[in-house]
């Protein structure tokens, strides 16, 4: 059957990267977390203390980032920087806390998104971000767009987040995720919004299983649109 390039996107913490992973496991697919990419050139600009205002400085920082995934012994995708692994300094909440105004500079945009592209070429991928539907791949098979209750995603990432042994205070999980719902959607630069194709799931009370299925069954039902077209 023809692949297909399936588009998540949504708001942070609403279960994109583990329904996109296990969705992309299952049918063979490789999975695309753009928001590592962006979480990566933070980490880059914050330790090279890269001033964002500053349009030399971030032109020449982008030009010196190459930003790369491996699948690890687990087979698990992980992000590395210039070839070294960053994958567990790019989720610290210090990168949170910036990615956010990183992410909304349009140069760091451009880049991300010639890389992005070039990654789906063959298609096949599930990608998840903030407009893979909408900028990245509006031509993509399938679009989805992921919500969920403000508190329920803060749960959320205070559990992942102890899972990496690092102990943050629920306020400031749901303040960083209000800040960065409220950044995203009103940058200039391609804003977080609803491709209008786009299919809204509530993952409120919705388990990952569950979501995942609900996942197949909607690329099923693209992948054989696709195929007759
Ligand atoms: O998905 P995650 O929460 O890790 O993304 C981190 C940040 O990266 C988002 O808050 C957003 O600022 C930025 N991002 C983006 N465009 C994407 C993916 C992520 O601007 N496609």
């Amino acid at each position: 059957m023809r692949k297909i390039i399936i588009a998540i996107d949504g708001f942070s913490a609403c279960g994109k990267s583990t329904t996109a992973k296990e969705a992309a496991k299952a049918l063979g697919y490789r999975y695309i977390d753009s928001g590592a990419m962006y979480r990566a050139v933070t980490y880059y600009f914050l330790e090279h203390h890269v001033a964002l205002a500053n349009p030399k400085e971030v032109a020449k920082a982008l030009s010196e980032i190459k930003i790369t995934f491996n699948i690890n012994a687990k087979g698990v995708s992980e992000t590395f920087l210039n070839a070294s692994n960053v994958e567990k300094k790019i989720r610290k909440m210090r990168i949170s806390e910036n990615v956010s105004q990183v992410s909304a500079i349009k140069e760091v945009r451009v880049a991300m998104v010639d890389q992005q592209r070039k990654l789906g070429k063959e298609r096949g991928i599930v990608m998840d971000g903030r407009d893979i539907g909408t900028v990245v791949f509006p031509d993509a098979e399938l679009k989805i767009f992921l919500t969920a209750d403000i508190l329920v995603r803060a749960f959320r990432r205070q559990q992942e987040l102890l899972e990496k042994n690092e102990m943050v205070e629920f306020d400031a999980i749901v303040a960083n995720l209000k800040k960065r719902d409220e950044i995203d959607s009103t940058r200039a630069e391609s804003p977080l919004v609803k491709a209008s194709e786009a299919i809204e799931i509530d993952t409120t009370n919705v388990t990952i299983d569950e979501q995942v299925d609900e996942l197949l069954r909607l690329t099923f039902s693209s992948m054989l649109t696709s195929s007759k077209n």
